[in-house]
């Protein structure tokens, strides 16, 4: 996959995306990344990207002539037959989920433009951007973290960045449920113990209690998914027991 990135501060995405598993995806070549500067681009001889906003108001907008020439020079470099996406990350978008994460991990290229400021000129939208997406319901300075946030679960998902694909295909989120709890070494660490199931060998057990603790965890942090999950007879029967418990 390609990955570009417009954005005023490339220096942010040096160590998120230097590092870990998606350096490692770089250089295994399933992902090519590169931030773009917007002010490389600016006309204006002073290098300016922002301008007052038309109607008043508080704060800054980024003009649009810096962006518009960034993303030409960008499409003009990628073949047009990969339909490249251009995603603006906003607050105003549509919030990011897991299901937008495997969506976009089957594109060929995308593109991420970065706000500040008060946002960008409405003109990029209308005409550049194919998807608006918000990481949350909360305003952050700039675009760059909402990017890495969606750079990140999207590359995972790429086939051969995860060294298996069970990796993602038990976690939170892939069937509606929230993942079981973990323990790992020691056995007993300061009087706390791991439960005893985990150290049975049963497996068909340890995978009842596993379903039986997600069911948990997802009614009591986020009963809200349920409505979407694929629950079975006992799935069901098990949440019963667990509301009356609550
Ligand atoms: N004035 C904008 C509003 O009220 O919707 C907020 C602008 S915010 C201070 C500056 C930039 O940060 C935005 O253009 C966007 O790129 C980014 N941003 C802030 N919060 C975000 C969020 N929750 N999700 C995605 N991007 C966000």
């Amino acid at each position: 996959m390609i990955i570009r990135v417009l954005t005023l501060f490339p220096e942010m995405f040096k160590h998120t995306l230097g590092a870990s598993i998606l350096q490692r995806a770089r250089e295994k070549g399933i992902i090519d990344i590169e931030c773009i500067n917007i002010r490389d681009y600016s006309d204006n001889k002073h290098k300016k990207v922002d301008d007052y906003p038309y109607g008043g108001g508080a704060g800054m907008v980024m003009t649009p002539q810096p962006i518009f020439d960034s993303h030409r020079v960008l499409m003009d470099s990628i073949d047009a037959k990969s339909k490249p996406k251009t995603i603006y990350m906003s607050p105003k978008g549509k919030t990011f989920n897991q299901s937008m994460a495997e969506s976009l991990s089957k594109e060929d290229v995308l593109i991420f433009i970065c706000g500040h400021y008060e946002g960008i000129d409405q003109r990029v939208i209308d005409n550049l951007v194919t998807h608006e997406i918000s990481i949350g319901d909360y305003v952050l300075t700039g675009g760059e973290i909402p990017a890495m946030v969606v750079i990140d679960s999207v590359a995972r998902l790429i086939p051969g960045v995860l060294s298996h694909t069970d990796s993602y295909q038990e976690e939170s989120f892939y069937s509606s449920l929230l993942e079981y709890p973990h323990y790992t070494r020691p056995q007993s660490f300061r009087g706390m113990e791991v439960p005893d199931v985990l150290l049975s060998g049963n497996h068909s057990k340890i995978d009842e209690w596993r379903r039986k603790k997600s069911l948990e965890i997802t009614l009591r942090n986020r009963p809200d998914l349920l409505k979407k999950a694929d629950l079975t007879p006992e799935d069901k029967k098990a949440i019963i027991q667990l509301t009356n418990s609550l």
